[in-house]
């Protein structure tokens, strides 16, 4: 019934001169999400909008399921487009369009009309008596309500005249790729994913960074975390991520440090590893799903130990969520069935019976200076063997 979109964006149309940049950047990403659906699209920006508009056979389902999850957008409006053939015309457009949309016409409505174009010969508010007016008397079973129309017929007058009355909501957030590019450690886990996703929202291009552990943990755990990178991408275009072998490091903190600091020291590797992977790739930050007391790698202190390894900006979106927002919002993006799967955590798999809360960060480094033999010839092989997966 629909062959275009109206898509309607929030906040980056507040960008002042930077918009166009904002707007291009909108339609590069909606092009990218449309790329795999079925059906070939023209998507243009025209007069502070941006449409989509179908040539030919398309799925509206997929089509808008896509929308639905591009970074930027507010609402994704199905719209009609008329000429401006004379309000005659434009009458029976909107009343063919009712009889269209709604078979069930026991419904209350109500006109909104805008003139982008001031030479229109009506105004707005003559426009919209005058079309109520012709709807009821096409339809007598309706009735105007303009407090609460369970139908806001929308109508603007531009260079041509759109109609449309239904607004899916989008997710939100500015399009990927204005703000910059992050690197998300990211593990099999339920809070990765999600602190992926809202930084993303916020614009933000992701890497991503797997610490693997070999045979510890399974190619299992790996293909995963390729799924769950597949899930987020889904919302911000492709993910190039990069697996760490990780096991010999972690084998030789295992020997040389005390057990209960082996989490917090392993986890000052990963900083260090992914922040080295993020300045060869022009990331400006890290991100990780860090939330404060959640376990004992998390604490004040502990987060304290793993920030100091690493300069860059340590972006942790979850930080003050607790477990249940966390999975709210793992639910709502899709990542959450995949997350509770079994698998081995890499960070789990040596794990000590009373791993320190309060980890000081002298004695850390004091610690770490056990490794000193080994350790950069370790990390260096770690770089040398990386993996990278484009995750699409
Ligand atoms: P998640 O649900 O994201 O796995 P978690 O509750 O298991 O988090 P930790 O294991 O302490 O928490 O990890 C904290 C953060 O460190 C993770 O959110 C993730 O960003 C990063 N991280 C942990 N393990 C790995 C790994 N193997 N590879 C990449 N990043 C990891
Ligand atoms: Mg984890």
């Amino acid at each position: 019934m629909f062959t275009a979109f109206l898509i309607k964006y929030a906040e980056i149309g507040i960008k002042g001169k930077n918009r166009y940049l904002f707007e291009d950047a909108l339609v590069h990403q909606i092009r990218n999400a449309l790329k795999k659906c079925e059906g070939e699209f023209s998507i243009h920006k025209s007069q502070g909008r941006i449409h989509v508009e179908a040539a030919g056979e398309f799925d509206a389902e997929e089509t808008v399921e896509r929308l639905k999850k591009v970074f930027g957008i507010s609402g994704i409006c199905p719209v009609v487009y008329a000429e401006d053939e004379g309000f005659g015309k434009l009458c029976d457009t909107v009343v063919g369009y009712i009889g269209r949309v709604y078979p069930d016409r026991n419904k209350t409505f109500k006109v909104h009309a805008r003139r982008a174009r001031k030479d229109y010969p009506k105004e707005s508010m003559e426009i919209n008596a005058d079309l109520g007016e012709a709807v009821l008397r096409a339809y007598p079973e309706m009735s105007v309500d303009v407090h609460e129309p369970d139908i806001l017929l929308n109508i603007e007058i531009r260079d041509k005249i759109y109609i449309y009355s239904e607004t899916i909501p989008g997710p939100g957030g500015m399009p990927v790729g204005t703000g910059g590019k992050a690197m998300l450690l990211l593990s099999g886990g339920i809070d990765s994913p999600v602190a992926g996703y809202m930084i993303a929202k916020r614009g933000v291009k992701l890497d991503a960074v797997y610490f693997h552990a070999p045979p510890y943990t399974s190619d299992r755990a790996k293909a995963k975390v390729v799924d769950l990178a597949r899930i987020v991408a889904g919302y911000t275009g492709p993910i190039w991520l990069h697996v760490i072998n990780f096991t010999d490091i972690q084998l030789y903190i295992y020997e040389k440090c005390p057990h209960e600091e082996l989490t917090i020291i392993m986890r000052r590797y990963m900083m260090r590893i992914a922040e080295h992977i993020a300045e060869e790739t022009g990331c400006l930050g890290l991100i990780t799903g860090e939330s404060i007391g959640q376990v004992a790698s998390q604490t004040m202190s502990s987060l304290a130990a793993t920030n100091e390894v690493c300069t860059l900006p340590v972006y942790r979106p979850l930080i003050g969520f607790d477990k249940k927002e966390i999975v709210e919002v793992s639910e709502k993006i899709g990542t959450f069935e995949t997350s509770i799967l079994p698998y081995e955590d890499c960070c789990t798999i040596f794990v000590a019976k009373h791993p320190v809360t309060k980890p000081n960060v002298k004695v850390i480094r004091r610690h770490e200076r056990n490794l000193e033999e080994k350790i950069e010839e370790l990390v260096k092989t770690a770089l040398e063997t990386k993996e990278l997966i484009v995750v699409e």
